[in-house]
């Protein structure tokens, strides 16, 4: 067995990434500077979108994308119960109220007929959320938000770099939001992006990232002009300089990153086909994947151990084994709220069988093999 934790998933930050923060930190700018419209020039041609709004993180991308897209109190916003908070919390920021609606069994992606079924006169937006990497079914829930005149906001925090329809992820939702932390696929410490291919929605977020200020502090300066307006309630959501200098040295990595995860996805597959009480995460073939996360489901009615069980075990094998997520509406804030357990029986079922196995781009073969070699003997134990 392994000596030492494998974490399931760990940041690359190589060199050059270093040398470019200290170049900006040796230069007259560390924030609101050259570096930040650089990283979102080079972000949005990445993901084929207009504009990208660089912010402080996946969360203030949330945040921004609700605003711009016009939520506010009295309106209902449908979100996927099977991801992180954040990704429901951006809707009570504004004042909404969240509609959970269940995902589908392969994906776990938001399954845009329990969607449909939750649409009401107040719905203003759906928050769909790119489960491990896969993008949702966009042309489904494209054509929901055109019919019903809703804003679509695709939480693609694990996503960057995936693609449907050989197209890629940020320019095909009404909004898309990114998360820069260390866990993603790039990062720059803490961080987010807001993509859009809509002039009114960047301008509506990248006001909101500044107070809802109207001209940001260099443009004022090339004016030569005192004058600031704040038309909006807005935050301090801003990215720095030296943070955008590692995002534009990390983006140059991306696509070395994502084909090394999908080798990792393609060995994990390979071996686990072999073992019958593990379920693969599933990819429909009209998209591709950042796989971001490698989540199996266990058989339990295969298995004489509960999940629990399992992920002690993994752990003890020095396997860093997570759970990716909790159903949001179990989580006691929403409880209090009222969301009764039971409602999203696709994502309450997948949760209770779940295992996120290390997944990032700089674990070797060997430590693929260390993981595998750990499902067969934890599974081979507890098999009935
Ligand atoms: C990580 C994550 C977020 C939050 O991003 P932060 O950068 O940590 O604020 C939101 N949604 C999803 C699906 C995430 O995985």
């Amino acid at each position: 067995m392994r000596a030492t934790l494998l974490p399931y998933s760990r940041h690359s930050v190589e060199e050059d990434d270093i040398q470019a923060v200290i170049e900006v930190l040796r230069s007259d700018w560390l924030t609101t500077g050259p570096k930040i419209s650089s990283f979102e020039g080079a972000f949005a041609e990445r993901v084929g979108a207009r504009y990208a709004v660089a912010v402080s993180s996946g969360t203030a991308a949330l945040h921004a994308a609700a605003f711009a897209a016009g939520v506010a109190h009295g309106h209902h916003v449908v979100v996927s119960p099977m991801s992180f908070v954040a990704s429901a919390n951006c809707a009570r920021y504004q004042g909404a109220m969240v509609i959970f609606a269940d995902v589908a069994a392969d994906t776990l992606n938001l399954d845009p007929r329990c969607v449909a079924a939750n649409l009401t006169e107040e719905t203003r937006a759906i928050v769909t959320v790119d489960y491990a990497g896969q993008p949702s079914d966009l042309e489904e829930l494209g054509a929901l938000a055109a019919r019903y005149k809703l804003m679509l906001i695709e939480d693609a925090s694990h996503a960057l770099g995936a693609s449907y329809h050989d197209r890629r992820v940020g320019s095909l939702a009404d909004l898309t939001t990114f998360s820069l932390h260390p866990v993603k696929l790039i990062t720059t410490g803490e961080g987010g992006m807001v993509t859009t291919n809509d002039a009114a929605l960047a301008s509506r977020a990248r006001a909101f990232r500044n107070h809802g200020i109207t001209t940001d502090h260099r443009q004022r300066s090339r004016a030569a002009s005192w004058l600031y307006e704040m038309v909006e309630l807005g935050f301090n959501y801003r990215l720095t300089d030296c943070q955008s200098a590692l995002g534009l040295s990390q983006l140059k990595k991306l696509d070395r990153w994502l084909r090394r995860r999908t080798e990792i996805a393609d060995r994990y597959a390979a071996a686990f086909a072999g073992i019958p009480e593990v379920e693969v995460p599933t990819v429909k073939s009209d998209r591709r994947s950042a796989w971001h996360l490698y989540v199996i489901r266990l058989r339990l009615d295969r298995l004489r151990a509960s999940r629990e069980q399992i992920f002690r075990a993994l752990r003890a094998e020095n396997i860093g084994v997570n759970v990716h997520y909790i159903p949001i509406p179990w989580h006691p804030y929403y409880q209090r709220l009222g969301y009764a357990k039971g409602q999203w029986p696709v994502a309450e079922d997948a949760y209770e069988r779940m295992l996120s196995l290390p997944m990032f781009p700089g674990m070797d073969d060997g430590q693929v093999d260390d993981v595998i070699r750990a499902v067969e003997k934890v599974t081979a134990y507890y098999r009935r």
